[in-house]
């Protein structure tokens, strides 16, 4: 059971960091309405949740990091989720990107290489009623069981990006990954315009937490 209050601080917060992200150039409505939606610090640590609606990554534990408000948006609005988009998610840690892609009605797979994590997340999403397939798993090798997907997002820093994962896109699909080094990663958005073609375009730079596996570091 969710043990957590939405009160009117919390809404009142959220509608700043809404308004902040639409001055910072997010322009879909839906990616800003789900946001404004979703408590973001029901995602946070009891203890931490007063960080909840800052403009910032947060560790959550395990040496791993609840991704800015910016970089969730700016990831999901490259995506352009379509309602029952069946979509790929590599890199569950908190949930909160997933809860976002299942807000906005795609049928949501996504992967977390720590158990620890996954279990949490899980939980949370199922206690906030949203419907999403998670498993724990190394996520550079895709999931084929579920393959093909129409879109697959990437929220860990990638070295390369796994052609695993690029197989598993259908024709048309869209796939957004940072690719770069340890310290700095691009961000690129993929269409699969046919078997052996993407087509890429080269968006901002960010730094993520490293995407750890066979086909990453
Ligand atoms: N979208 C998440 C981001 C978490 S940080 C959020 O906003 O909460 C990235 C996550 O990717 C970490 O939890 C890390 O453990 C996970 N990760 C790293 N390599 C992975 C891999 N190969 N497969 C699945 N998850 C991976």
């Amino acid at each position: 059971m969710l043990n957590r209050e939405d009160s009117y601080k919390n809404k009142g917060a959220r509608k700043k960091l809404v308004a902040l992200l639409k001055e910072k150039g997010i322009t879909d409505n839906a990616v800003l309405d789900a946001m404004l939606a979703i408590p973001r610090h029901y995602f946070f640590d009891k203890t931490f949740e007063s960080h909840a609606y800052e403009d910032k990554a947060f560790p959550i534990g395990e040496g791993q990091t609840i991704s800015q408000p910016y970089t969730v948006a700016y990831q999901t609005q490259l995506l352009h989720i379509n309602k029952g988009d069946k979509v790929l998610e590599i890199g569950t840690g908190s949930g909160y990107q997933t809860c976002v892609l299942a807000h906005l009605g795609a049928d949501v797979y996504s992967i977390e290489r720590l158990e620890k994590l996954s279990t949490k997340a899980q939980t949370l999403l199922k206690d906030l009623g949203y419907a999403a397939t998670c498993k724990s798993g190394d996520g550079t090798l895709g999931w084929q069981d579920f393959a093909p997907f129409d879109k697959i997002i990437v929220t860990a820093g990638a070295p390369v990006m796994p052609k695993t994962l690029a197989a598993q896109l259908n024709i048309g699909g869209i796939m957004v990954i940072p690719v770069g080094n340890e310290h700095t990663q691009e961000m690129w958005s993929l269409v699969k315009k046919s078997t052996k073609t993407l087509e890429k375009i080269v968006h901002d730079s960010f730094k993520f937490v490293p995407l750890i596996g066979q086909n990453g570091w």
